[in-house]
């Protein structure tokens, strides 16, 4: 009805003010947040395919909100490129990591074993003045070694890039780091980033692996993914694992890690350090 039609307008017209009112907020509070230190960064568990144990994980950002409570990267981060806070936490995100490795090296004796942490990386942190020399400086400070951090960006980086930023992930490599390319299968997916850049990993997206039970599309393409990848000695990982049946797809297809709910959700650094605890490092 006419009413009805009126009603919803409405609604919908509310949704959209919360929407930019909560983004406008949000805008105003996030410099505040980066003075104030108000970011955590949660560490998601990356298995070993194999022998499913613990290999390493992904960093990934929260804000903690006095107020709103934990915000995910999804909606700040935007935020943060647009209005030039992303510099600053992103180094806070490589500082925190390198400081848990750092520790983990003398407590946990992690130094030497396959363990590592991975870091996401906006496109813009690539086109930031030395850039290179902070990672280098941050790595030095913690005592960490290079192939202890993995660096991760996506394809749209690599689209977006200049070729000042795309120099700047051949110097990254070449202090032996290991670069990740993210989120493969969305957006503009082509093997051929994989033979342009210096790449050591490869994290297919999670919507391969989704409808893998139903969709054989999906299991040849995986295959011819992974054939791919060994040819060029590159390391895979599959994200978002949810299930018992997914996790036996990717072992039966054998791909080198996976991570996702299956075995663990992103959980805090006292949390990750218990599972840490009880595994064998290998
Ligand atoms: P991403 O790099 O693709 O990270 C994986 C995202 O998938 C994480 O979301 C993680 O919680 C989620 N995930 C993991 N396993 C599963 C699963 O089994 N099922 C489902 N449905 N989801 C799963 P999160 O933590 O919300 O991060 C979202 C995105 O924000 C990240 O996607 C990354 O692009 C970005 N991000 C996170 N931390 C940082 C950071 O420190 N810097 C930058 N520049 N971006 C970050
Ligand atoms: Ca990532
Ligand atoms: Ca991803
Ligand atoms: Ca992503």
């Amino acid at each position: 009805s006419k009413e009805m039609g009126k009603n919803q307008t409405h609604f919908y017209s509310k949704v959209i003010h919360d929407a930019i009112h909560r983004k406008v907020e949000l805008e105003r509070e996030l410099h505040n947040a980066v003075t104030k230190d108000e970011f955590v960064v949660y560490y998601q568990p990356q298995i070993d395919c194999s022998t499913e144990k613990i290999i390493g994980a992904e960093a990934l950002v929260r804000w903690k909100h006095p107020t709103k409570g934990l915000i995910g990267p999804y909606e700040f981060i935007p935020i943060a490129e647009e209005i030039g806070l992303i510099d600053k936490i992103g180094e806070y995100v490589l500082e925190t990591t390198c400081e848990r490795l750092g520790y983990w090296n003398e407590k946990y004796k992690i130094l030497g074993t396959r363990f590592s942490v991975a870091v996401n990386l906006s496109p813009l942190q690539l086109s930031l003045h030395g850039f290179v020399e902070t990672v280098q400086r941050i790595l030095k400070k913690h005592k960490v070694n290079p192939e202890q951090l993995e660096l991760e960006v996506t394809e749209s980086t690599l689209i977006k890039g200049t070729d000042a930023s795309s120099q700047v992930l051949f110097d990254l490599a070449n202090l032996g780091i290991p670069l990740a390319l993210d989120d493969f299968g969305t957006g503009h997916s082509s093997l051929l980033q994989l033979q342009k850049y210096p790449f050591q990993i490869l994290k297919i997206d999670r919507s391969f692996v989704q409808s893998i039970e139903d969709n054989p599309d999906d299991i040849v393409f995986l295959e011819a993914i992974n054939a791919f990848s060994k040819t060029l000695g590159i390391l895979t990982v599959v994200e978002g694992v949810e299930t018992k049946a997914q996790k036996e797809w990717c072992q039966k297809l054998s791909f080198d890690r996976i991570q996702g709910f299956y075995f663990a959700k992103p959980m805090p650094v006292n949390e990750f350090e218990d599972l840490l605890l009880k595994m064998d490092l290998q």
